[in-house]
């Protein structure tokens, strides 16, 4: 339970954890909320030898708009998403996850940054981040560039990531006003990682479904873009043989691992359930 000793930095700009992190190389890790990181040191699954701390650097808090997209700081934690008037007008689906992510304690400390960055396929965020076709602001020693949250993801703490950029802000596009949104997350108990969770956004046109997105949670080595599921339901009135068919659909791209939180094809099937539930939900809040 006690960390591999480490050097501590505590950089006051982007530009100065950049070439902190450049400089000191792969034994270099950012430190954000500390609630992934510090277990994981704690356990021995990581033993970094400087943490690059990004707390001091105030140009990575925030929510604002800017033009057609909110942009999120990768320090604002899960609790401010919450709170955040912006978000609960323009895309409560990020309120509506952040309080099913962990528990009070969790959110004040862990960010957004973190939550997407950290690769594991347990965090809510990604595949929220995916079914909104967010796009993650990311600066390294190379400058900046903008990498889709949907080719972010290559595996079990494996993304894009370079080892010397940090995510530095996630750009979303508002969806449009009146547009239906659910994340259906099911828990052993409350501050648990999903079983498997499902994240949905939709608009209607009169009463049959225009446009559809889908995300999926813990199901897979990656968090999931469901374009198939999503496809399906363009279209239909969200009848019980089109959902059937976009939960078929679903089920089909996951691969969850047999763990604690059941057997893989029970994992499988909760995608699937959870995914129905979304679906019906976000059709109930679309106007
Ligand atoms: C008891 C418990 C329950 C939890 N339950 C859930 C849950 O239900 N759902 C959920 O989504 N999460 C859950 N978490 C994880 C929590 O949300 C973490 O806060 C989050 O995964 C990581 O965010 P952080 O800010 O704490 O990052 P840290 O722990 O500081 O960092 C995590 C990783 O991301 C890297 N990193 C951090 N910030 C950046 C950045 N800006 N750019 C590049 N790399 C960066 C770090 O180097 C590290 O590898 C839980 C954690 C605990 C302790």
């Amino acid at each position: 339970m006690i960390p591999g000793s480490f050097a501590y930095h505590r950089p006051k700009s982007v530009s100065e954890a950049v070439a902190l992190l450049a400089d000191l190389g792969e034994e270099a890790r950012p430190l954000a909320g500390g609630h992934s990181l510090i277990p994981m040191m704690k356990l021995r699954l990581a033993s970094p030898g400087h943490l690059v701390d990004l707390a001091a650097i105030s140009d990575l808090k925030g929510i604002r708009l800017d033009g057609s997209d909110i942009v999120i700081g990768a320090m604002t934690t899960q609790h401010e998403l919450i709170g955040s008037d912006l978000l609960a007008a323009k895309i409560p689906l990020l309120r509506e996850t952040a309080l099913v992510i962990a528990d009070p304690q969790v959110r004040y400390m862990g960010t957004v940054g973190g939550n997407v960055a950290n690769g594991d396929p347990g965090n809510d965020l990604p595949a929220v981040m995916i079914c909104l076709n967010a796009i993650y602001q990311v600066t390294g020693k190379g400058g900046e560039r903008r990498i889709p949250a949907r080719r972010f993801y290559h595996g079990a703490y494996f993304t894009a990531l370079e080892p010397n950029e940090i995510v530095t802000a996630v750009r979303i596009p508002v969806p449009p006003a009146g547009h239906g949104s659910a994340y259906e997350k099911l828990k052993r108990k409350v501050g648990d990682y999903a079983t498997a969770a499902a994240a949905v956004v939709l608009t209607l046109t009169g009463d049959r479904i225009a446009t559809c997105s889908i995300g999926l949670t813990n199901v897979a080595e990656s968090p999931l873009w469901a374009e198939e599921a999503a496809k399906i339901m363009v279209g239909s009135a969200l009848d019980a043989a089109t959902v059937k068919k976009a939960v078929a659909a679903a089920e089909a791209i996951t691969a969850p691992a047999s763990d604690q939180r059941g057997p893989a094809q029970y994992r499988t099937k909760m995608a699937g359930v959870m995914l129905a539930r979304a679906l019906a939900r976000a059709r109930a809040s679309a106007r």
